[in-house]
This record gives structure tokens, sequence and C-alpha cells, in this order.
């Protein structure tokens, strides 16, 4: 799936497809929820930006892999997990670690 298919999605749409990061550093994931949302990962060495809209990648040294996650959630509710702070979406720490246990 590319993003202008990824971006064909309606607000209600349920699973959305996310592209999201891995920090090299502290191996968490993060993605942006909706643009001008900016995420940073625990250690702030890697960000994310632009939500659906454009991607922004910031990083301090290594490139952060990329990865298309795929969330139960609709983009309008990412949208209010922003708008409204409750910030349950968008950052997953250390995800390699948990993956191993
Ligand atoms: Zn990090």
């Amino acid at each position: 799936m590319n993003q202008k298919q990824i971006n064909r999605q309606g607000l209600d749409h349920k699973p959305v497809f996310v592209y999201a990061i891995i920090c090299p550093y502290c191996h968490d994931t993060i993605y942006s929820r909706t643009r001008h949302d900016m995420r940073f990962c625990s250690c702030e060495q890697t960000s994310i930006d632009g939500g659906f809209d454009y991607m922004k990648i910031g990083s301090v040294g290594i490139m952060p892999a990329s990865i298309l996650l795929c969330r139960n959630v609709t983009r309008r509710e990412l949208y209010a997990d922003w708008n409204t702070g409750a910030d349950k979406h968008g950052h997953h720490k250390n995800c390699v670690e948990e993956a191993n246990e």
C-alpha cells in the first residue's frame, strides 16, 4: 500500500495504516497522528511529523527504520487523541525489547 492509497481512506475507515519509525537508539516506535503532530521517542534523538499529509523525519545520526503499522482506530480517533492530549496512540516504548520477551 502506498501513501496515495492510504490518503484515500476516509476519516472513519478502520483500521488505518500509518508509517512509523523505530528509533535506532531507544527502539521506541513512533508515528505522527495528524498534520503538525510532531512525536519524539523517549531519548528524543528521533522524531516524526506530518500525519497523513507528509512525513518529516528528524534524527541526530542513524536514519531510523520505517515500518507500515496497522492500527485498529480511525483517522478521526487519531486526530482526537492528538487534539485532546489523550496521547494513547503514536508512541510505543521499546518495542524490540517487548518482542523479545
Ligand atoms: Zn529514541
